[in-house]
């Protein structure tokens, strides 16, 4: 489980996260929406420990992310994060790729780690694609290159920040069938999104927030039903 608990965040004088509650349950898909600037990728790099936090406390199954005796590798390696902007190393195949990790930071030995590469992208639909080098990759493969290499590391948690905004609109269902794939497997997962078909049908809730305030919290019929806050219905009536 993630708690956070008063999370207070600040980049110098500005004060990014106000204050944040929010527990996520293991095998819960939370989504994340809200304006540029809300503080949404700031608070997943406050839970991966990426982010340092002034006020509050993040615990990951208990382990204080910011405590200074806890070992964050360690702790990072139950997080698989996806970012925006592929981050696959452009010397390395995409099987290269995805076991590079597992070698590294969990010593599988070599045959291991390829059995593992290969399965994860296998699960991700990449199957065929084993010996590509990422720029022989379209935008939506390497996003599920991406994917691959984070599970790879077998987390318990994975964190997508606007894992499909990147993309060219052609490209973004397979990205997002990819991490319903997920979802329907019982990853916990946190996924900051713009995308809100997918906040709507994948997540058991939504979260909006809006200048650093976590101002609603609910299941998504009712964030998009009868969102109880002016901003949330505003900001939805914009992006639909
Ligand atoms: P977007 O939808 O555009 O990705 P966001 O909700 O993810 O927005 P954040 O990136 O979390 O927003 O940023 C929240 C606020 O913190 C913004 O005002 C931003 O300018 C500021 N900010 C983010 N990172 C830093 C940083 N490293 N140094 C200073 N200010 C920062
Ligand atoms: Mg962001």
């Amino acid at each position: 489980m993630i708690e956070i608990k008063d999370l207070h965040k600040y980049f110098g004088d500005l004060h990014v996260l106000k204050g944040i509650d929010l527990n996520v349950q293991k095998g819960e898909v939370l989504s994340i929406i809200g304006a540029s600037g809300s503080g949404k990728s700031t608070l997943l790099y406050c839970i991966n420990g990426l982010e340092a936090i002034q006020k509050g406390e993040v615990l990951v199954d208990g382990v204080s992310v910011h405590a200074k005796d806890t070992d964050l590798n360690k702790l990072r390696t139950k997080m698989g994060m996806v970012f925006q902007q592929f981050n696959s190393f452009p010397h390395l195949t995409a099987l290269e790729n995805v076991a590079l990790a597992p070698k590294i930071v969990k010593g599988k030995s070599k045959a291991e780690a390829k059995e593992i590469a290969r399965a994860q992208l296998e699960h991700v639909g990449l199957g065929d694609k084993i010996d590509n080098y990422p720029s022989a990759l379209s935008g939506g493969q390497q996003q599920r290159l991406a994917i691959a290499r984070a599970l790879a590391m077998e987390p318990e948690y994975m964190l997508f920040d606007e894992a499909t905004s990147a993309l060219d609109p052609e490209l973004v269902g397979e990205v997002l069938d990819t991490m319903r794939l997920l979802a329907e497997e019982g990853m916990t997962m946190i996924c900051v999104t713009h995308e809100m078909g997918f906040a709507r049908d994948v997540s058991d809730r939504v979260a909006y927030f809006h200048q650093g305030i976590m101002e609603e919290i609910g299941p998504p019929k009712q964030i998009f039903g009868e969102p109880t806050s002016e901003h949330t219905a505003k900001f939805l009536a914009n992006v639909r």
